[in-house]
């Protein structure tokens, strides 16, 4: 009751909704890392933006941490090699959604060491703003909490306006996922490094640290190990789906509001997700690339559940023989439950932007199948909204494929596909996949 009320006195935005955490099943058990697969397929595009180009060729060897492809213009980053090896292949690869896409296929040298042999250490105290923004897009680094999103482009303040505050994003509002509650627990001083290079490269005169309270451990830790930092807060938010995304948490911690179709950066912040500043506090000091990440891997269909360091561009098949399946396990997602993405093959890899593996059991994937009914104008769905759209009439405008309208008169624009409405549905109307598919064809219609 006591922690109950404590929670009430936390600050959190409107509406949302309480799914299951799920999160026991690994947030007790420390960082582990599995072992490198025979063969890595590094797709080109695993970022927003242009894919990045090849400057390797088949049949050259290559050393763990060697850029493999290169930044093609300001919105790419460059992709690294995560094992020495030898390039076999760079041709087409099925991806988590189905169409293939151009990937690098590296031939593992798994007998080597696989020591990082590429980088070296420099003081980045004495780096410009320019040149750590450089530095930044040379790591490859993108966002890690699923966006993928150039982390440089996003550091980059464009000229005219100012940010004063580094919200770093610790919610981690996603069930099953733990990730980030364990590096802000195991890895309080890396990430430490992170906030330091991302403020310098922002402007940010300040940071706050949101951190759901569902995550007391990561909370007492950093504010122990912050305690004598004037300029970075540790702020603990109620646990609420979806406080993570950006928007929201600005609002929460802020007060300020991002306006319809615009950027945090108009309103003076910047949001950066706690994974991607740990590994820029490890990658920048040593000139070094992004080239593993940690996930979590559970779900009732996953036999030893835990939070695991992964090479980019691990074949899921690879992980699945070692982490191990149950034997009704059913169908795979990429990222959480509710923002994830549904996995369709077993020869995908891990990416830059996968935060997570859940493999559910075969009851949980009858349950997502289950018969759509006419809605019955509960408006569940509107109290659920945390940008407090109407998904009731979106839905019914979605069915009618009236996209425009959605878009001049009901702000569909404004929805970030949370998921909430679908979640509360007793229809089992699926509002959101509705909503993606309203969305793209509006932006194909726009492009043309
Ligand atoms: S998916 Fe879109 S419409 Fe549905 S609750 Fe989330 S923001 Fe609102
Ligand atoms: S929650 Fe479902 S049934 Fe209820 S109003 Fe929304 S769309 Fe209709």
């Amino acid at each position: 009751m006591i922690n109950w009320l404590k929670s009430l006195s936390y600050k959190t935005f409107a509406h949302g909704i309480h799914p299951d955490e799920h999160k026991e099943e690994t947030r007790h058990i420390g960082i582990q890392r599995l072992p490198f697969a025979p063969e890595l397929i590094l797709p080109l595009a695993q970022h927003f933006g242009k894919p990045s180009k090849a400057i390797v060729h088949v049949g050259q060897e290559v050393v763990r941490g060697e850029p493999l492809a290169e930044a093609d213009g300001f919105l790419s980053v460059p992709l690294h090699a995560p094992a020495s090896g030898v390039i076999k292949g760079i041709e087409l690869k099925p991806s988590a959604r189905g169409p293939k896409t151009e990937a690098i296929v590296l031939k593992v040298y798994t007998g080597e060491a696989q020591r990082i042999l590429y980088g070296m250490p420099r003081d980045i105290e004495t780096l410009t703003q320019e040149e750590l923004l450089q530095a930044i897009q040379d790591s490859g680094m993108v966002g890690l909490g699923g966006a993928g999103f150039p982390s440089h482009a996003k550091l980059k303040i464009p000229a005219g306006h100012e940010v004063d505050t580094l919200i770093v994003n610790g919610c981690e509002c996603e069930p099953y996922l733990t990730t980030d509650d364990r590096l802000m627990r195991e890895h309080p001083e890396q990430l430490l490094q992170g906030i330091r290079i991302a403020m310098k490269a922002s402007g940010a005169k300040r940071a706050i640290v949101g951190i759901e309270d569902n995550k007391m451990e990561a909370i007492k830790s950093l504010q122990a190990h912050y305690a004598d930092i004037d300029d970075i807060k540790v702020e603990p938010v109620q646990t609420k789906y979806p406080q993570g995304s950006e928007k929201l948490l600005i609002k929460v911690l802020l007060g300020r509001e991002v306006p319809s179709g615009g950027f945090p950066f108009q309103i003076g912040a910047v949001v950066q997700n706690v994974a991607t500043l740990a590994e820029l506090g490890q990658l920048l000091p040593q000139t070094q690339g992004l080239i593993e990440r940690l996930i979590t891997i559970t779900g009732p269909g996953i036999k030893k559940p835990g939070n695991y360091i992964v090479p980019l561009g691990t074949p899921l098949r690879f992980i699945l023989e070692q982490i191990g399946v149950a034997d009704d396990s059913g169908y795979m997602i990429f990222g959480g439950p509710m923002m994830g993405s549904t996995v369709s093959f077993l020869d995908v890899p891990v990416l830059k932007q996968v935060s997570g593996l859940l493999v559910l059991n075969q009851g949980a994937a009858q349950d997502s199948s289950e018969k759509i009914y006419p809605c019955i104008k509960c408006a569940r769905c509107v109290d659920a909204c945390p940008v407090l759209l109407n998904p009731s009439m979106l839905g019914q405008l979605a069915a009618k494929r009236y996209y425009e309208t959605m878009a001049k008169q009901y702000h569909l624009m404004d929805c970030f596909e949370c998921g909430c409405c679908s979640y509360v549905c007793p229809s089992n109307i699926p509002l959101v996949q509705y909503f993606r598919i309203a969305k793209s064809i509006n932006r194909e219609k726009a492009a043309k």
